[in-house]
């Protein structure tokens, strides 16, 4: 058993938050006032190996171990947890199912300029009536002549407003039930396939999500993502994601953390600095406890897919603990500033409005229970 970071993701480590910290934490303030995402980052992380770093040298990735990619979503999520998700949506949920299941021709098309940051991938399941309920989404593929038909409504779709093209997941044939479930790239601009709406958020604001609108939207039969039936691709898609969400989330947790401590160590009453008072330094042993226990359950969790196996009941105890950490230390950060807590100069609110949106968004709080549950045979 070796706990340790190799030496080369130490390095990588180091490289990767000197960049957050150089190149991505002077765009977030802009971005999340206003809400969007500074499109200039992604060619600027492409050109460095930083945008979609799993995939392999083969596609122009630099194909990274899931562990090392944890570590760079902390580093990420440290700094902004909105611009980690707009960057999730494209690196991994976006592009993966093209990477693993895809054609050459798809590859070529959508995969290579994903990675090379000249198109950006977005990931379309959940709909206004199913989100934690995959098998009822009502959006269909429906085949005719050489193309496939696309109706239906999407919803809380990260970059569907900005993106060059979309993994969408649809019935082509509802009988067959979750088995009927598959799986398409759409092209930004094809006919029939709207953004009805940007919406406006409470967390990960730099991140841009939208609702879209597929009505009778024509898609070449060659742009479905490997056969129809893709629902156990689907599954390993979002557990795999999870993995790495979970990482996410330590980020979030750890930056509280931070900010934190360093507030408890300046702000001074009753003639101390407040981390002098027992109820404060609780506080701050609890964080820095349960972020450890929350960044092992993780690193355990994306070991094991390095070593090729499919962590389920480790992947959802990944995320539901991480996820939950998150909250408890951004609330306890807010908690540990006073007023300051709310003030928006200090970011701690921001940790919290992010934090939040995790122990909703890829699989909540209770559906990572209930897959757990499953796995302990209940
Ligand atoms: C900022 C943001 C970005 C997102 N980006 C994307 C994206 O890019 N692509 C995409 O497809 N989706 C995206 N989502 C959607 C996200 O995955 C869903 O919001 C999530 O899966 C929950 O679905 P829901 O919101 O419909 O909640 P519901 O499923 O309606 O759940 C409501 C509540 O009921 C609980 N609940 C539901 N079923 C059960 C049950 N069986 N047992 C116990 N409790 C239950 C839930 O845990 C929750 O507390 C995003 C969401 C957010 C907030």
């Amino acid at each position: 058993m070796d706990f340790a970071l190799s030496e080369q993701q130490r390095i990588f480590r180091e490289q990767f938050r000197r960049f957050c910290e150089k190149e991505i934490s002077p765009l977030v303030e802009d971005a999340e006032e206003t809400e969007t995402f500074p499109l200039e980052l992604f060619p600027k992380m492409a050109s460095l190996g930083y945008l979609c770093p799993r995939y392999p040298p083969t596609y122009g990735g630099p194909g990274i171990d899931k562990i090392t990619e944890v570590v760079m979503r902390e580093e990420l999520s440290r700094v902004s947890q909105g611009i980690a998700t707009s960057w999730s949506a494209h690196s991994h949920l976006g592009t993966y199912p093209i990477f693993k299941w895809g054609s050459e021709q798809q590859k070529q098309a959508f995969l290579i300029p994903a990675i090379r940051g000249e198109k950006i991938a977005a990931f379309a399941l959940t709909e206004p009536d199913a989100g934690s309920d995959v098998r009822f989404i009502r959006t269909t593929a429906r085949k005719s002549g050489g193309d496939y038909v696309i109706n239906g409504r999407k919803i809380f779709i990260t970059n569907g407003n900005i993106c060059d093209f979309l993994t969408l997941v649809a019935y082509t044939n509802p009988s067959l039930g979750y088995q009927g479930i598959s799986m398409f790239i759409v092209e930004r601009g094809t006919p029939g396939f709207m953004v009805t709406r940007k919406l406006k958020k409470e967390g990960v604001r730099s991140s841009e999500t939208a609702e879209l609108l597929f009505e009778e939207c024509r898609i070449p039969a060659d742009y479905r993502i490997g056969d129809e039936g893709a629902f156990f691709r689907l599954m390993h898609t979002l557990n795999e994601g999870r993995v790495g969400v979970a990482g996410n989330c330590v980020g979030i947790a750890q930056a509280a953390y931070e900010a934190a401590l360093r507030y408890a160590k300046s702000r001074i009453q009753f003639g101390h600095p407040i981390g002098r008072f027992q109820a404060i330094q609780f506080k701050l042993v609890e964080m820095a406890t349960e972020i450890e226990a929350a960044r092992l359950l993780v690193y355990r969790a994306a070991w094991m897919i390095d070593q090729g196996l499919e962590p389920v009941k480790e992947a959802s105890m990944a995320k539901l603990y991480a996820s939950e950490v998150a909250v408890r230390a951004a609330r306890e950060a807010v908690q540990i500033h006073g007023g300051y807590g709310m003030m928006r100069e200090f970011p701690v609110g921001r940790f919290l409005r992010d934090a939040l949106v995790y122990t909703v968004g890829e699989g909540t709080s209770e559906i990572q229970k209930k897959i757990i549950a499953k796995e302990i045979g209940l």
